[in-house]
């Protein structure tokens, strides 16, 4: 008997289960170990974003827990997870040096922007006609690592399960069981693939498909990362990650021709000479992102016994490790949900009584 089976191993479901368990609730996390997004994503973390240069929602809030939670990993596991780094962000046009000159005069942006550097001090480098502005408080998350640790972690407390989970294998009555195993409640994270579950595939979920390349080159870049629309994160002297692409279509972890072209392209326009380099990976999976941009956390509305706690978009490094420890408190000490992440705000759409 368990408290908590937790459907799928990427970070979604691992940190949910190391908070649990560290909170003394006893889990099974059920993973079929195929290639997720968490895997494949870059990590970044980017307090910044979008043509208006305005702060992620709650970052205040989130970026603290995020770099709490990887400083203690990195304490239990004695190795690096968690990368800071600057990135440098070219600017596109003049409404957008407009919006972060107004960043500057706003106290509640001065830790994330670096002020005096709307000058191009890489001229030579990067083709920054405009400028670029350097932003602080961004960095990475060394995604792989990390899982392989946690799964040793989950393996260790005989909490982890290599298999696939099938719907039609869970009794719901007179207690909850799947297979053997009987559980208080289930808590679904499979990614994307929440599309295809009978009981959460109703939520407006908008997977979007991304590939990443990793190549290897001979240039002389500066140690920051850049954001040009795409972006691109120097691994060390000769590697950089560039990435990454946005397609509603082709929902699969198939990585194509004409992504890493678009890359190639990208990050050619980027430079100023060509960017002699070859592609040593090259990989692709799917973003489980939502309508409105905020996840998905909470309770079936007609059977509590079933939760979901997904839909992290391209945001899930700076949001999960809050999310968890938001989720637990809600869990086992029944705390209320933010009602912006409780799937409640989609069940009067879907669900006649609710
Ligand atoms: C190309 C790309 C770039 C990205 N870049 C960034 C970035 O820079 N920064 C950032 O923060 N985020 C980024 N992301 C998003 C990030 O990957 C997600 O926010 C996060 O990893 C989602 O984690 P998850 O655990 O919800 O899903 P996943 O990592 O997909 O994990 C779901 C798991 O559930 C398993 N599963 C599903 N169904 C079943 C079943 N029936 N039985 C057993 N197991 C099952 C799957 O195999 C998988 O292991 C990127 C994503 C992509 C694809």
């Amino acid at each position: 008997m368990v408290d908590f089976l937790i459907v799928g191993q990427g970070l979604a479901g691992s940190m949910l289960a190391w908070e649990l368990i560290q909170r003394g609730a006893k889990v099974l996390l059920v993973d079929n170990g195929m290639p997720n997004a968490s895997q494949v994503a870059a990590g970044l973390i980017n307090p910044i974003t979008g043509m208006r240069f305005v702060k992620s929602a709650d970052v205040d809030v989130l970026l603290p827990a995020a770099k709490a939670y990887y400083s203690l990993f990195e304490q239990t596991f004695g190795q690096t997870f968690y990368v800071e780094k600057p990135m440098l962000r070219i600017f596109k046009d003049k409404l957008e040096i407009e919006n972060a000159t107004k960043r500057f005069d706003d106290a509640s942006y001065k830790s994330y922007i670096k002020e005096n550097h709307l000058q191009n001090e890489y001229t030579g480098t990067l083709n920054a006609p405009l400028g670029i502005v350097e932003q602080e408080q961004t960095g990475y998350l060394l995604t792989q690592p990390l899982l392989e640790c946690l799964k040793a972690f989950f393996i260790d407390k005989g909490a982890y399960l290599k298999s696939d989970f099938k719907i039609d294998e869970l009794q719901l009555e007179p207690t909850l069981r799947w297979r053997d195993m009987e559980s208080k409640q289930v808590i679904f994270c499979e990614g994307y693939q929440a599309i295809q579950n009978p009981w959460f595939s109703w939520l407006p979920f908008q997977p979007v498909k991304g590939e990443i390349i990793t190549v290897e080159h001979s240039h002389q870049l500066a140690d920051k990362m850049v954001n040009f629309g795409n972006w691109l994160i120097p691994l060390n002297d000769h590697q950089a990650r560039i990435g990454a692409t946005f397609d509603r279509e082709n929902l699969n972890a198939i990585p194509t021709d004409s992504a890493k072209e678009e890359l190639m392209l990208a990050v050619n326009q980027l430079m100023t000479v060509p960017f002699e380099s070859h592609v040593i990976r090259h990989e692709a999976n799917v973003r489980p992102t939502t309508l409105d941009r905020n996840p998905y956390l909470g309770l079936h509305p007609e059977n509590n016994k079933l939760a979901i706690f997904n839909g992290f978009g391209s945001k899930g490094s700076l949001q999960i490790p809050w999310y968890s420890q938001h989720f637990s408190d809600f869990l086992l000490k029944n705390e209320p949900l933010k009602p912006s992440c409780d799937i409640k705000r989609h069940t009067k759409k879907f669900f006649v009584a609710n």
